[in-house]
């Protein structure tokens, strides 16, 4: 995810006549890209914040101010905290408020002072922007889809630093996977917090209802949030994107069990360029753990769905000897 967050604001910057360069020391405005998932990866950035704080005091009146800016996850949970802490951030600025930046660096220079913008928002995909690629040559992408989460499992920030789930219309993500294709990308990875209970609802066809349905969970799975009702599910994403592209492969990460539907695992099934491995995320093999992390599914409702999952998708030759090679050593 920080990955593609870094390509779309560096689609923002870019546009806004900003360019890069290869070396700290010719920067005059470095952007941390943060994560607060674990406090490890929090750590990394305050050592990383000192050593910028260092740079920033070397630097001589001639050049001008250095900003700093934190951006991501850490700016969104942490949000002025952080200043209290790292006083040498100029601005701050959260997932959602990637478009803000050009304006956010212009107050802060200008003024002399902070400004920051860490504001949820309901409905920003960055559908609008196309992510400039940091490796311009890889023949891999991401491709982000949706963003967010409404799950709440108990041990998650995710949805107080990402905000609601929201899902970008499927027409922007086929042009962009199009435009990936006619550029020599050969694979790309559908891209967000819980992909597979994707749903947009921007496009809802009006002659047909077979779409417009309710979101379906696989057996055994419940959720916190009620039934979201209507929309274009993953199924239909993942089925046009394999078939805008069929001489890519086509991965997707991360999904949520529950959203496994026979729907999905039949379009996995059917279309040849969509990989045919899952990241099936476990949690816990105990049922009071799994309660207590409020995953929505028991020991048994997942095994089961390992069940449906390998009826639909029976495990080919070769994925069985792997198996057995991993099995033997
Ligand atoms: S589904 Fe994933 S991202 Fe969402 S709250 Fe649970 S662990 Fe966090």
């Amino acid at each position: 995810m920080n990955t593609n967050d870094t390509e779309v604001v560096w689609a923002v910057l870019q546009k806004n006549g900003y360019e890069r360069c290869h070396e700290a020391q010719q920067a005059d405005v470095i952007m941390v890209v943060t994560c607060a998932i674990r406090e490890g990866a929090e750590q990394k950035i305050w050592h990383r914040l000192k050593h910028l704080h260092a740079m920033k005091e070397r630097r001589s009146a001639r050049r001008g101010p250095l900003q700093i800016t934190v951006l991501g996850c850490m700016a969104e949970r942490l949000k002025e905290r952080l200043l209290e802490r790292e006083r040498s951030v100029d601005v701050i600025a959260g997932p959602d408020s990637y478009k803000d930046l050009p304006r956010l660096l212009a107050v802060s220079r200008h003024y002399q002072q902070s400004a920051i913008n860490v504001l949820l928002s309901l409905d920003e995909t960055y559908a609008d922007v196309m992510p400039v690629r940091l490796n311009a040559d890889s023949p891999t992408a991401f491709v982000s889809i949706m963003r967010g989460c409404d799950n709440m499992c108990s041990y998650c920030i995710v949805p107080f630093t990402r905000g609601r789930e929201r899902s970008r219309p499927i027409d922007s993500i086929v042009k962009e996977v199009q435009i990936l294709r006619d550029n020599g990308v050969k694979e790309v990875t559908l891209l967000g917090q819980n992909v597979n209970s994707y749903r947009d609802l921007s496009n809802i066809p009006s002659n047909t209802t077979e779409q417009i349905t309710n979101s379906k969970v696989a057996p055994g799975f419940h959720t916190v949030y009620k039934t979201k009702v209507g929309g274009m599910r993953f199924d239909e994403l993942l089925r046009q994107v394999a078939e805008t592209a069929p001489d890519m492969r086509i991965r997707f990460t991360s999904p949520h069990p529950k959203d496994f539907s026979e729907d999905v695992l039949r379009v996995i099934r059917d279309y040849p360029n969509v990989c045919k491995n899952l990241h099936l995320p476990a949690q816990s093999g105990n049922d009071a753990v799994l309660e207590r992390m409020r995953r929505g599914y028991s020991r048994d409702a997942y095994l089961r769905l390992v069940d449906t999952i390998r009826s639909i998708l029976p495990m080919s030759v070769y994925q069985a000897i792997f198996l057995w090679f991993l099995w033997r050593n």
